[in-house]
């Protein structure tokens, strides 16, 4: 929709493959808009699937929106694209996604024949109609409609998104383990979060789950199995956007769409893991009680003890800085898995994460992630 007059938006969607044939991969950039690196990377995927196309390689679809937020991406204040939050009042671009799980049931309800095949059209279809008639009152609700019309059908569901400070890490269900360490070996992310209920409705967790939740909205006992895999690929840090990575970057998820048969060629043999996936509860969030500029002692990448100071907090409205000093400690043993970018922090800041393999007591599951 015109979001003021004299003034439209549209999304570029490059489309690959008979839209019948599967498996269906959907990958998509920069929903929090001021996210340059996957921005680089989709422009080194698309040829490479254009290339594909050419010679007949394209076994499945595979659908790619290479900016998908342009609500986000015209925010421009001050020479500056913020990100992250919708300026119209409707908070953070990817938190409280849809659940269409209700709306499909309703769809479904005794139609599904036992018949796992026939089962997963009937979802997909339901879904597809669920996603149709999502609300379209603004201009963000519109967007979220167009957007998960393309997603929500499809088997892989990639959201290409970077972090402040960070190393590459991506995040998926717990039901889907295997396909997230296939893909974080090639992409040789050193850290990679399992949630089983991560909540937020974050976009990647609003395709997955209803694939586990219609089942719970149906009087008949159904299983379906997690048809979707929802991931989020956190490509390193806002500033990391290097022709190497990018390069390197497209070409592990080229490889990835050809491991799973949606891509002709041999991919080669599959890279080892970096590290055993880590349970998403189990990442401490070092967080600043009082306002402050950060110097930190420790660099993204750190391998870190409980207990260790990850960074100084300095007091500009102290009269003695010395002691007004506050040193911001690590609440778990783990790897340093990103910092924030922007120095001058605010109390409640979450200014470092740390995964670590053992759960935390404070980390609740459904409330798992930043706002
Ligand atoms: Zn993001």
């Amino acid at each position: 929709m015109s979001p003021s007059p004299g003034t439209r938006r549209h999304l570029l969607v490059h489309r690959y493959g008979d839209p019948e044939a599967r498996p269906k991969a959907y990958i998509q950039t920069a929903l929090h808009a001021d996210e340059w690196p996957g921005l680089l990377v989709l422009q080194k995927l698309i040829p490479m699937l254009d290339e594909a196309d050419a010679e007949g390689g394209i076994r499945g679809q595979v659908v790619v929106v290479p900016f998908a937020n342009p609500i986000g991406l015209s925010q421009r204040i001050g020479g500056h694209v913020p990100g992250r939050y919708d300026l119209d009042g409707s908070g953070n671009f990817n938190r409280n996604w849809p659940d269409l799980s209700a709306a499909a049931a309703e769809r479904l309800a005794g139609t599904l024949t036992g018949d796992a095949a026939q089962d997963v059209a009937a979802v997909r279809a339901a879904l597809r109609s669920a996603a149709a008639d999502l609300p379209r009152r603004t201009s963000n609700q519109e967007l979220r409609a167009v957007i998960l019309g393309l997603s929500i059908d499809a088997d892989f569901v990639l959201d290409v998104h970077c972090d402040s400070e960070a190393l590459l890490h991506t995040y998926a269900n717990v039901r889907h383990r295997d396909l997230l360490a296939a893909l974080a070996a090639e992409l040789g992310s050193p850290v990679n979060l399992l949630e089983l209920e991560a909540g937020g409705g974050a976009f990647d967790e609003s395709n997955a789950l209803p694939w586990w939740k219609i089942p719970e909205h149906l009087e008949e006992p159904v299983a379906l199995p997690p048809a979707c895999f929802g991931v989020t690929v956190e490509l390193r840090g806002q500033s990391d956007v290097l022709e190497t990575y990018a390069d390197a970057d497209a070409k592990a998820l080229f490889r990835f769409l050809q491991r799973q048969g949606i891509v002709a060629g041999d991919p080669g043999p599959l890279p080892d893991l970096p590290n055993p996936p880590s349970p998403l509860d189990a990442m401490d969030l070092v967080a600043t009680p009082r306002a402050g500029i950060l110097g930190y002692h420790k660099e993204v990448g750190d391998m870190i003890r409980t207990g260790e100071v990850i960074a100084t907090l300095y007091d500009p409205e102290a009269l003695d800085p010395v002691a007004a000093r506050l040193d911001l400690k690590a609440g778990t043993d783990g790897i340093l898995l990103s910092r924030f970018r922007d120095k001058l922090a605010v109390a409640g800041d979450r200014i470092a994460k740390i995964a670590g393999s053992e759960s935390l007591s404070y980390r609740k599951a459904g409330a798992l992630l930043e706002d």
